[in-house]
């Protein structure tokens, strides 16, 4: 049957809520249900749309999109899908999209005016192909370096995820929900996700309320009170109780306290977990029964949702009226994006916006910023206009994709793709032959991985593969080390791969794995200068004798503009201004070496090693040289309702210009309960040239030197605070400033 006349629903004139109403109304169970589904594209979409009446579809190949809407135009009340995709640095999945550094690459540039910039080109190139929904950005701390999703986050700050999180909210969602470039943001894995078992993916979060709110909830909190419009619940139980039914956190904190109304998606399949995986449910019919009353909204990829959802009305666990809150939300969203008047299909202007020039070059900019110099003995920059022969090695001086990281082409989430065009990705090897007056020739030197059936018979899915580290090759070290002796600098290129990062790739080790470490090993000892280049999803431990490696550079898989940049931050084309958003470790065993510990330990070393990072949070070279002087509050007795107010003297001390990242830190003496150490609270940056300074202005206010108390309150306590203010968190490089607060 089809509606001839126009129905309340239809009536652009009315207003969203009666429309709403109007059409729930209308809807028979079978469709409210139907209407809480989000369904994979790549199964059956017939039987998505048609049968189980699914109200959304997520990773869908341009083609099936198409197809999913002429079935949606069969269905009775023809409403529209919203579309879903992980489009998480870039349109992830978008054969010739522009693809970013990722979010911990993008984090180094501590700049969320720029970060703003690239999710909202992201959102043009997204919006253009008729997907209106991004499940980004992840808002989880980085805690255990093994945990394999750390480069789908900001890094270890609370107040630096905040920041970066709002910013991409704002650059997703855009002037609001009418523009045509809009498209939802979801913030995601609500909420501590993060904080894993030995780093193992999606293991119980051993986590308490007061711990949650300290420092997982923070930036949440801030989008969700800003109008991030969606928020995904994380895979991990919390005290017994997975996250798709926490009623504390989902109702009394999160619609409750901060008074959230936007929707819920679940993350794959939590429905049917808590079934098959967490035993926490004994069928279908109770899980969709407690996942309705907890307050979910969409829920993706259980289709037997439907079938449970069905049977728990015949058995009186549900009433019909149950899913009305979540419908009625769900709907509000397809009304608020117009896609009842116009579905946003793939629009003709697809190929001038996906990939444009202006894109890359927006890219190019990010890129330039997330590239952080870890060490520098002066051999950097080379000298571009030199004739200089220059040795690139390591098995990803060339790998265009792998430089791309995980959610991209090659990344195996997406079946219609197997790759991001390779003339749109240039390698550190196609930059560094950019660069005029050098010859340059590359050795591989090593593998990483080695693949139990053979390269030429790879399961096409990364993370199914079956691989082991690859054994040092002798010839191929002798090859290297033979291009180094006949050039005068060596760029050696290490890291990662796809097969060791991202969902359920948590790692073991921190190592470079295969014959990397036997290969810096070789070249270092040989004796030309090396600039390592470490390209690597999150932070890994480097081998001993790095320490004698000219140079250090730390790229996270930074895009398809990662090696032009590193070329001309190596040629001193651009200067290095990327800060650390995540501390490196010495040893796997320092797990967790994130900054913002809590005080009150014996001792600050293990027996056989330091606990010092070997990079620490906020860490990161410049080709100049930055003094820090004169720190002082303009009044150091201040009430609740003041604000600290200092200067500090800025000045680069060198021969080149500098962008320096003036680091805030607070220090709170004496707390009612254990606290961290101290906290990032405010950062900026300032333009020097060589020789200038600048006289800085800090304003925080009290307010925000908060802890939160053994109840679980977050407040301002009375007592003695230090300003801490330089480049870096480590105790060594800040300059302190006392205040205290009545
Ligand atoms: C991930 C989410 C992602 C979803 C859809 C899940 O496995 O945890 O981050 O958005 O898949 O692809």
């Amino acid at each position: 049957m089809t509606l001839a006349t126009t129905l309340p629903y239809q009536d652009s004139a009315l207003s969203i809520s009666e429309r709403v109403a109007d059409l729930l109304s209308r809807m028979t169970v079978e469709e409210k249900i139907g209407q809480m589904l989000q369904l994979d594209a790549r199964d059956d979409l017939d039987d998505h749309v048609l049968r189980r009446m699914a109200g959304s579809i997520l990773h869908t190949s341009p083609e099936r999109l198409i197809r999913a809407n002429e079935l949606t135009a069969q269905t009775r009340l023809r409403i529209p899908l919203i579309v879903g995709e992980d489009c998480i640095h870039g349109h992830s999945f978008w054969p010739g999209a522009t693809i970013y550094p990722t979010q911990l690459g993008m984090a180094a540039s501590w700049d969320a005016e720029l970060v703003e910039k690239v999710a909202r080109a992201t959102a043009e190139e997204v919006a253009v192909t008729g997907i209106h929904w991004t499940f980004s950005p992840v808002l989880c701390i980085a805690r255990d370096l093994r945990w394999g999703r750390i480069s789908e986050t900001f890094g270890e700050d609370p107040f630096l995820i905040g920041e970066l999180a709002s910013a991409m909210v704002r650059g997703y969602q855009g002037d609001g929900l009418a523009d045509p470039t809009a498209i939802l943001a979801t913030a995601k894995h609500f909420a501590g996700y993060s904080e894993t078992q030995g780093g193992r993916d999606a293991s119980e979060a051993d986590i308490s309320r007061r711990k949650l709110r300290s420092w997982f909830l923070p930036p949440f909190e801030r989008v969700a009170r800003e109008g991030c419009r969606t928020f995904m619940l994380g895979y991990q139980t919390t005290d017994g109780v997975p996250i798709t039914v926490n009623d504390w956190l989902l109702s009394d904190v999160l619609r409750g306290e901060w008074g959230y109304t936007g929707t819920l998606i679940t993350d794959w399949d939590n429905i049917g977990r808590m079934v098959w995986e967490q035993h926490v449910q004994p069928d279908y019919t109770h899980a969709a029964a407690a996942a309705v009353k907890a307050g979910n909204d969409m829920v993706m990829n259980t289709p037997l949702f439907f079938e449970g959802a069905l049977d728990a009305v015949a058995r009186g666990l549900l009433s019909s009226a149950d899913f009305d809150a979540a419908v009625a939300r769900i709907l509000t969203l397809k009304f608020e994006l117009g896609l009842f008047e116009n579905p946003r299909l793939p629009r003709d202007e697809v190929d001038a916006v996906v990939g444009s020039a202006a894109h890359a070059d927006l890219n190019l900019q990010i890129t330039r910023r997330s590239i952080v110099l870890l060490e520098n003995d002066g051999t950097l920059p080379l000298s571009s206009d030199a004739p200089l022969r220059v040795a690139v090695v390591g098995p990803l001086a060339d790998d265009a994709q792998t430089q791309l990281g995980d959610w991209a082409g090659g990344s195996g989430q997406a079946g219609w793709l197997d790759a991001q065009p390779r003339e749109m990705i240039t390698t550190v090897l196609d930059g560094l032959r950019e660069v005029g007056g050098w010859s340059v020739r590359s050795a591989v030197g090593a593998d990483i991985l080695t693949f139990e059936n053979g390269p030429d018979d790879l399961d096409p899915v990364p993370w199914d593969r079956k691989f082991v580290p690859a054994e040092p090759d002798t010839e191929q070290i002798a090859e290297a080390v033979a291009l180094a002796a006949a050039s005068d600098v060596v760029v050696a290129v290490v890291g990662d791969r796809i097969e060791l990062n991202g969902e359920g790739r948590s790692t073991a080790t921190l190592e470079l794995l295969g014959g990397q470490n036997a290969l810096l090993d070789a070249l270092i000892a040989a004796g030309t200068p090396v600039v390592v280049v470490l390209m690597a999803s999150k932070p890994l431990v480097l081998p001993a004798s790095v320490s004698k490696a000219s140079a250090v550079i730390w790229a996270a898989n930074p895009g398809m503009q990662g090696g032009r940049a590193l070329a001309e931050i190596i040629s001193g084309a651009v200067e290095p201004s990327g800060r650390l958003p995540i501390s490196f470790a010495r040893h796997v065993g320092q797990q967790p070496t994130y900054y913002n510990q809590i005080r009150g330990q014996h001792g600050d070393r293990y027996a056989d090693l330091t606990q010092s990072p070997a990079w620490a949070f906020g860490e990161g070279l410049s080709y100049s040289t930055v003094a820090y002087s004169d720190l002082a509050v303009e009044s150091a007795a201040l009430g609740r309702d003041d604000s600290v107010v200092a200067h500090v003297t800025v000045m680069n001390t060198g021969a080149r210009p500098v962008r320096e990242t003036v680091q805030v830190y607070v220090r709170d003496a004496v707390t009612s309960v254990s606290w961290a150490d101290k906290e990032l609270k405010a950062y900026c940056q300032v333009d020097l040239a060589p020789g200038e300074s600048a006289r800085v202005r800090i304003e925080l206010p009290v307010a925000d030197c908060t802890i939160v108390d053994a109840a679980g309150r977050r407040l301002v306590e009375a007592g003695e605070f230090a300003l801490l203010v330089g480049p870096s968190s480590r105790d060594e490089v800040l300059l302190s400033a006392a205040f205290t607060v009545s």
